[in-house]
């Protein structure tokens, strides 16, 4: 099948005016102008898209999709606050819960042009529907609470995969999660990381997020207090930030770094020497009235940036056009090509995932996303500025479509009606935690 439209923007190189994408299987053949894709493939069906953009499948570099079916039953809050109401309501869901939540997160994700997640998940169960769906990511485990002694056990209860690096078809990878240094303490983190080194498996941290976690690190005291008490065993105050901890653990190489707002003097700089990248969440930072995260100092110190979106549960939702657009008022400095490349490319090697996604060249994942962006000569600063899911008018992933003319494939009935019965779920506890609700 030939994939045409007015623009393709591979990413890796510029984009090309009526260019197209041939895909044969789930992976891409040959990229370039129609004219000379069609001329080698003579015989290929043509999916013409006038007036749109192809790009490589979206990357949405922090989600946690099995939380996506509790969407605004926690109103924008203060962190702490939100994170004890959300830890109660997680309490509660059980694994098909999670796999009804996951499913629409997942569906969530295509409708914005994405097929590449890096989820934090608490099983096998998010990971499946995401897969079912047609995602393709690295899901991390998250394990906190447990001792360093216990981790293997913990992992073994939760089906870790044997093998990290290849679940469906490779399209699936697995990482491990603490959490934060805040929730796990020196040795299980110690653990985490030495297990996801051995493993060959990512490794993924929250760091830096609230005012209050600074507070913590800095004076041992405020309302995480109690939480890092309860959870991280070990834990003491270390008097700094939360990357510098990290770094000072031997935690921090080669870790993907999660949200990285509240900084001290020279944090920005090691999570560019050693982090795998940061993940910028600033809608969901917004949302826990977090603050804003530094994004102009990281950019120039030459720190990789991927963007996600986080839970749906702590944003207005799961649109990574508008999540990019938040991160462009950070750090007007970004083009449209280098926010392009953070939604794709950049967010896949975040990932550790470049190999397969973020690009479109032969022998990658067929995984494309279709924009309509109407008449242009500038494809990438015009798919930044009206870039959204209600225009999002295609999603191809492993070579089938998953949206079509803006409908999903797959009739969404089902799919809602199984997250909406986890919402009244989830509603129905968090009426029994809070009067604000
Ligand atoms: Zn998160």
């Amino acid at each position: 099948m030939i994939v045409t439209a007015d623009w393709v923007a591979p990413v890796s190189r510029p984009p090309i005016r009526n260019g197209a994408v041939a895909v044969r299987g789930r992976t891409i053949l040959e990229v370039g102008t129609l004219a000379k894709v069609s001329s080698r493939y003579p015989e290929a069906v043509v999916c013409d898209h006038q007036g749109c953009v192809i790009t490589p499948g979206l990357v949405n570099a922090h989600t946690h999709l099995s939380l996506n079916a509790l969407a605004g039953l926690v109103p924008s809050m203060p962190f702490p606050a939100w994170l004890a109401r959300i830890a109660e309501v997680s309490r509660a869901l059980d694994e098909e819960d999670h796999i009804a939540s996951a499913t629409l997160g997942a569906l969530q994700c295509l409708q914005s042009g994405a097929t590449v997640v890096g989820d934090v998940c608490y099983g096998p169960e998010a990971l499946s529907a995401a897969g079912d769906m047609g995602l393709g990511g690295t899901f991390f485990w998250e394990i906190l609470g447990v001792d360093g002694d216990d981790l293997a056990s913990a992992l073994e209860h939760r089906e870790f995969p044997d093998d990290p690096a290849a679940c469906a078809g490779g399209r699936l990878r697995c990482g491990i999660s603490p959490h934060t240094p805040y929730t796990s303490g020196p040795d299980l983190l110690h653990a985490t990381y030495q297990l996801a080194r051995k493993r060959n498996a990512g490794y993924m941290l929250h760091l830096a997020e609230s005012a209050e976690e600074s507070r913590l690190f800095a004076r041992g005291d405020g309302p995480l207090a109690a939480l890092a008490e309860r959870l991280a065993h070990g834990f003491t105050t270390p008097r700094s930030g939360a990357v510098e901890y990290a770094h000072r653990l031997g935690v921090l190489n080669g870790a993907v770094a999660v949200h990285c707002v509240h900084l001290g003097t020279g944090e920005a700089q090691l999570l560019a020497e050693h982090a795998r990248g940061v993940v910028l969440c600033p809608r969901s930072n917004r949302y826990l009235h977090n603050g804003t995260a530094p994004v102009a100092d990281l950019h120039a110190l030459g720190a990789d940036m991927a963007i996600g979106t986080d839970s749906a549960a702590s944003n207005e939702g799961v649109d990574l056009f508008a999540e990019a657009r938040a991160v462009n008022a950070l750090d007007h400095g970004l083009s449209a090509s280098r926010l392009l490349r953070m939604l794709t490319l950049e967010g896949a090697r975040v990932l550790g995932l470049d190999d397969l996604f973020g690009s479109l060249e032969p022998g990658k994942q067929a995984d494309l996303a279709i924009v309509r962006i109407g008449p242009t000569d500038h494809p990438a600063e015009r798919l930044i500025e009206v870039g959204a899911s209600a225009v999002v008018r295609g999603v191809m992933s492993a070579g089938a479509w998953r949206i079509l003319d803006g409908r999903p494939v797959v009739a969404p009935d089902t799919i809602l009606a199984a997250a909406e019965r986890v919402r009244q779920k989830a509603a129905h506890v968090l009426g029994g935690v809070t009067d604000a609700n």
